[in-house]
């Protein structure tokens, strides 16, 4: 193949601007990105060797680091996998990354400041060779071939690719360092084998492969000095080592490393275990949600060792669907190196060690709730949603109820902060028998409910819905410590106290009066309701509507409607307040002929106004308009 010259793709070329007019704080992270690349190709390669025995060879996998002051250069070198032309245009030419698009979207958004921050906060992988190098060359020849090729680039615009020679397999990347980065007069001194020895076991210690170097031994008296190659990282994986030995540094630093996780993690758990299976889990809940972290495209799953020697990545067999957010890693000396996606999905080991693991998960979030709540919350902020869901998956599944209704939070009207069921519950007085919900898009429109004013004078606490998905995980819940959940809204909810039976009495003895009122105030509706009834769960109020007790809720059909689902209707019944002046009104004019344009008008302006406070838009706003405007000059 000839030597050609090719284009960056523009979102490289973009990163790769950012990247060399180095707004990058952080220029020692080069180092890491390239040996993390070195350390991946080893990993590659061997997993490709075991089902291609063609590519397996005696040697020993390796990195390599070489400084070099003469020629002002650094060399990283590994013996991995190595790539062929095409893989080398695919790879190093365009941005596949996903993460790397994520990151670039979320520069274009952000002001100048915070674009710098994240630009410290995320790793560019192999671009970060730019930050120090005014010209990066790279010679590869994939495992299994005979030819290399060698990609030449100063990070402007494009890059040349050429056949060229080369022993073995593996990746030989040589950075041509800016001045800046040369000679001990600078900051840093990249071609100081001292310096690069320190960078090596800051950032890649934990790297499983052994990255060498060459240091110098000064011979003694007239003895010329030798070379001495050494092993500069202890390869002993963070997972490995004693907790109590690991700071919380090492520990982030390791979650930006191997998992790209580039914020802190909220939460970290490092879980040993001995017993029938053995393993060690090292997993974290991310500092924030993935934005598709509930689409389908979204790939969870945690990695996968044996006996420290990576196996696969993703591995989603180990933690429930609830869990999807966790990242980390699961290193179990049971499970065989050579195992397919396929067998492992049915492996009693993978389900044992899964299974104790989300328990270790759960008595881990439990104390967190119990011990440190502000934390907690945080966490349920971020990831409770996938709690409910959860839930509501395990619909038929009493266990995971169980394990999970503790730890779900609401809002509620007892002070507007976060409670969990239980302590909803612990405040019940002894006469209430039910849990009360109400949904609604956020705490203020439930509060504006009129069916809230009798509750909230009785003292009486509600738990509100104001998530989507609240309603559906309160359904699969049905009850929590046998006290049943009963939404305000709807049409069977009482309350049973003397003073409220009282009312109730009084308004079924007015309702036996006024059933032609009512079936007219429901024909002038044309069925837009399945019932018209009078209420006393109203008290200043004129008018609310209920939803029938088997109907899903206004605030689901709302759901339902933007999700396209038209089907998902909810019964209303409209109720009237009969001690309210406006039912006076509503009486005279139906008196004066219920087929009257008045009566009419004022019926379905009432039930448009039982719609709004539902936060449900009446279906011909401009003639509830009209009727108002009309009303109003009356
Ligand atoms: P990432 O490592 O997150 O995939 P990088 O920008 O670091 O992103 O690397 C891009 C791709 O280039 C890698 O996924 C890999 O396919 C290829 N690559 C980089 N370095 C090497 C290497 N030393 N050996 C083989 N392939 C490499
Ligand atoms: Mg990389």
């Amino acid at each position: 193949m000839p030597a050609e010259k090719l284009q960056f793709q523009a979102e490289t070329k973009r990163l790769l601007d950012l990247v060399v007019n180095s707004i990058y704080t952080n220029k020692e992270i080069f180092l890491r990105e390239l040996i993390s690349n070195a350390s991946d190709a080893l990993d590659k390669l061997r997993i490709e060797s075991l089902t291609n025995t063609a590519l397996a060879d005696d040697k020993e996998p390796e990195i390599f680091v070489v400084p070099d002051a003469a020629t002002k250069t650094v060399t990283i070198s590994d013996n991995g996998i190595g790539m062929n032309r095409d893989e080398v245009i695919a790879n190093i030419g365009t941005i596949a990354k996903s993460g790397t698009k994520d990151f670039l979207d979320k520069l274009r958004e952000a002001s100048n400041a915070s674009a710098q921050e994240l630009i410290g906060q995320f790793g560019v992988g192999f671009y970060s060779a730019f930050i120090v190098a005014e010209k990066v060359e790279l010679i590869t020849r994939r495992a299994g071939e005979t030819s290399a090729v060698k990609w030449t680039s100063d990070g402007a615009g494009e890059y040349e690719l050429d056949d060229c020679d080369k022993d073995s397999h593996g990746t030989t990347i040589i950075l041509h360092l800016k001045p800046e980065f040369t000679g001990d007069d600078n900051e840093y001194n990249f071609t100081d084998t001292y310096e690069l020895e320190r960078l090596v076991k800051k950032y890649s210690d934990f790297v499983r492969y052994p990255v060498k170097m060459n240091f110098e031994v000064k011979g003694t008296g007239d003895e010329p000095s030798t070379i001495e190659i050494r092993t500069v990282n202890s390869m002993k994986p963070l997972w490995t080592r004693n907790k109590s030995d690991i700071t919380r540094d090492e520990y982030n630093e390791f979650f930006k490393q191997q998992l790209h996780e580039w914020e802190p993690p909220q939460e970290i758990f490092h879980v040993k275990a001995e017993g029938t299976v053995e393993y060690t889990a090292l997993v974290c809940i991310p500092a924030h949600a993935a934005q598709n972290l509930y689409y389908a495209d979204y790939e969870a799953g945690l990695q996968l060792y044996s006996r420290h020697v990576f196996i696969m990545d993703k591995c989603k067999d180990f933690l429930p669907d609830w869990l999807r957010f966790m990242k980390g890693l699961v290193d179990s000396p049971d499970l065989p190196l050579n195992i397919s996606r396929e067998i492992l999905q049915q492996s009693v080991e993978v389900k044992v060690i899964g299974r104790a693991l989300e328990k270790n998960i759960l008595k881990q979030l439990a104390k967190l709730l119990k011990d440190e709540r502000e934390r907690y919350e945080t966490f349920w902020r971020e990831f409770g949603k996938s709690l409910k869901i959860g839930v509501y998956n395990s619909m038929f599944d009493t266990k995971a109820k169980d394990e999970l209704k503790d730890l779900l939070l609401f809002q509620t009207s007892h002070d507007g902060k976060l409670s969990t069921l239980a302590e909803y519950v612990e405040r019940m007085p002894e006469s209430q028998k039910q849990i009360y919900v109400a949904a609604g898009a956020d705490a203020s429109a439930i509060e504006r409910l009129p069916q809230m004013e009798l509750l909230r004078e009785r003292g009486l606490e509600v738990l509100y819905l104001t998530d989507p998905v609240d309603e559906f995980t309160i359904e699969a819940l049905h009850e929590y410590a046998e006290k049943h959940f009963q939404s305000i809204t709807r049409e069977d909810f009482e309350l049973d106290d003397a003073e409220s039976q009282k009312v109730k009495a009084e308004v079924e003895e007015i309702a036996k009066t006024q059933g032609d009122l009512l079936k007219d105030v429901k024909d002038a509706l044309d069925g837009a309701v399945a019932e018209v009834r009078l209420t006393s769960r109203l008290k200043s109020g004129a008018v609310c509507l209920a939803t029938g007790a088997n109907s899903p809720s206004l605030t689901m059909e709302k759901t339902f409607a933007a999700m396209n689902n038209p089907l998902f209707k909810a019964t209303q019944i409209l109720e009237l307040n009969p001690n309210h002046p406006v039912y006076k009104k509503l009486e005279s004019l139906h008196a004066a002929g219920k087929d009257s344009p008045d009566f009419k008008a004022v019926c379905k302006t009432l039930y448009s106004v039982a719609l709004l406070i539902e936060g449900v838009m009446p279906k011909d706003p401009v003639e509830l308009a009209n009727q108002v405007t009309e009303l109003l000059t009356k």
